[in-house]
């Protein structure tokens, strides 16, 4: 069904009526239902950050632009990605307070967790989001389509949504990802579990729960269900969770993940799963690649209530027609695009995750505005640049990191001239509890300058500490810069600028 304001239903047929009057390229599709073809400056498949962003930029630049959405507005970090999770790890850091409550001299502060209670908030948080969105695109004179978006055969790029064409001189697909799913074939009973989206459907907190994968997503759902209370165990294939990130984070994320109480099995893989009156029976092969003739173990985890996969995601391509018009992808079925975005199709574009470059809501919003202003501002070099893109990981403790792991800044640099300087303390908040975790931090330097290429960093606020530095590293800051900054005392990010 097209859902559409009455100011949109407008707009859209004196568009349809203005197209087809003035375009000496009027279209004739093949059924009654499409002999008509809905024309606007801009067209944009998926309304989630990237389409969103580059619709409503390309609005402010004068385009008559429309955003295809065939679930709900605000697409993965609206309704299952950076908002619903980072409102849960909000729920989880409240959780871990709570054990320093009386270490600060809150006697008898005992709490019951009401998951139900968050759950409602939460979701009514996600629909007032929902209905803002649509707002924008109203206000912004944005027609919204609601649909299966789906490329026709037609010469021109032209778009088929419920049987009704629309083109543009310029489509721009921002359709996402997916969550990976492991087939029955691959590992029987595989479908009894769930992945990411599930997680948000679930009505109470799991009493015990498997989570298989390694990447940010497992690491981040493994610590929120833990620190919640469930019994959690991580299943990875190889020894560490974060492989790609600086080789410290990932040791350092993989012990923390441990110190948590969360039951680490590393070389492992699931081989099968049995569903059992008292929940899911999970059942694991383990070997260890550096015992050169062991043998492979296995064990099975009973009782499981909630096997959750966040083995990674797969780009939306799949129905969109997208290699008959041109649109080469590659073996992943991700879409390929250059700098600016274009596709190998002129006048189609992608950005975020149907990319399948850099999966984070800002750089999605980056690249939407970007091409907005190269397509309607005519800046012909607009384009984002996808160096030093910071990243924070809400784990427990969370963590921060932006520019080169200390291999890369090798690989890059030379290892002599590269230097690293790290340190590991225990923040101050927890000079007073029993509950201690610590921070750990690593800078960087390349260059006989001493440039900062690489911060990372795990522990307490770094979250909130990373994005200011990402500008100093943006800018080309050298280690003499920052010692050169005054700390703020007492903090912990007062340790950035005092390395030695
Ligand atoms: C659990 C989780 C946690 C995350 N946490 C963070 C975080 O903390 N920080 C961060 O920066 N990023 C985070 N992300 C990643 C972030 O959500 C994505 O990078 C971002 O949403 C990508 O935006 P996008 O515009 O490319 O796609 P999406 O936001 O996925 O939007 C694509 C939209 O296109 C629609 N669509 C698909 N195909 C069609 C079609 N054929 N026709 C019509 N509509 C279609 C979809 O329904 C969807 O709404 C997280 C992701 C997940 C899954």
């Amino acid at each position: 069904m097209e859902i559409l304001s009455p100011l949109a239903r407008l707009r859209a047929s004196f568009v349809t009526l203005g197209s087809s009057l003035s375009s000496s390229r009027r279209l004739f599709g093949r059924s009654m239902a499409s002999a008509t073809v809905t024309r606007f400056d801009f067209l944009v498949i998926g309304g989630g950050s990237g389409g969103l962003a580059g619709a409503r930029r390309a609005a402010e630049l004068g385009a008559t632009a429309a955003v295809i959405e065939s679930h709900k507005l605000g697409g993965t970090c609206v309704n299952v990605g950076c908002v619903p999770k980072k409102v849960m790890w909000n729920t989880s850091t409240h959780a871990e307070y709570l054990h320093d409550h009386e270490d600060y001299g809150f006697e008898g502060a005992k709490a019951h967790f009401n998951w139900q209670l968050i759950k409602r908030k939460r979701d009514a948080y996600v629909s007032r989001l929902n209905q803002i969105y649509r707002n924008n695109l109203d206000k912004a004179k944005i027609e919204s389509i609601h649909g299966y978006a789906r490329f026709t055969d037609d010469p021109e790029p032209t778009v088929e949504v419920n049987g009704k064409k629309y083109t543009a001189p310029h489509i721009l697909i921002a359709t996402g990802g997916h969550p990976s799913t492991v087939s029955e074939n691959d590992v029987p009973g595989a479908s009894l579990g769930i992945t990411s989206d599930g997680f948000f459907e679930l009505e109470s907190c799991p009493k015990r729960s498997v989570i298989v994968g390694a990447g940010y997503i497992a690491v981040e759902m493994a610590g929120i269900l833990s620190t919640l209370g469930s019994k959690t165990s991580i299943i990875i294939r190889q020894g560490g969770v974060l492989r790609n990130f600086d080789a410290l984070i990932s040791s350092n994320c993989t012990k923390e993940l441990q110190n948590h109480g969360i039951d680490l099995r590393k070389n492992s893989q699931v081989r099968s799963v049995k569903k059992t009156d008292q929940g899911l029976s999970v059942t694991l092969v383990t070997k260890d690649p550096d015992e050169k003739d062991a043998q492979e173990k296995y064990d099975t985890i009973h009782e499981v209530d909630c096997l959750l996969w966040a083995i990674g995601r797969e780009p939306n391509t799949a129905g969109l027609n997208l290699r008959s018009i041109g649109v080469k992808l590659d073996e992943r079925e991700q879409i390929v695009v250059d700098e600016f975005q274009n596709t190998t199709r002129a006048g189609v574009y992608a950005v975020g995750d149907v990319c399948g470059r850099a999966l984070l809501t800002p750089v999605a919003i980056a690249a939407g505005r970007k091409l907005a202003h190269r397509l309607f501002e005519g800046k012909a070099d607009s384009k984002i640049s996808y160096d030093n893109i910071p990243t924070v990981v809400f784990s427990h403790p969370p963590i921060g990191t932006v520019g080169l792991t200390e291999d890369e800044a090798i690989k890059t640099w030379g290892k002599d001239n590269v230097k690293v300087y790290t340190t590991s303390f225990t923040p101050m908040y927890y000079a007073i509890t029993t509950r201690k975790s610590q921070c750990i931090m690593k800078l960087v330097c390349a260059g006989k300058n001493e440039k900062v290429v690489g911060l990372h960093m795990q522990g307490f606020g770094c979250d909130e500490m990373l994005q200011g530095f990402a500008v100093a590293v943006n800018m080309g800051a050298t280690k003499e810069d920052f010692d050169r900054t005054i700390a703020i005392h007492p903090t912990s990010s007062e340790e950035l600028v005092t390395l030695r």
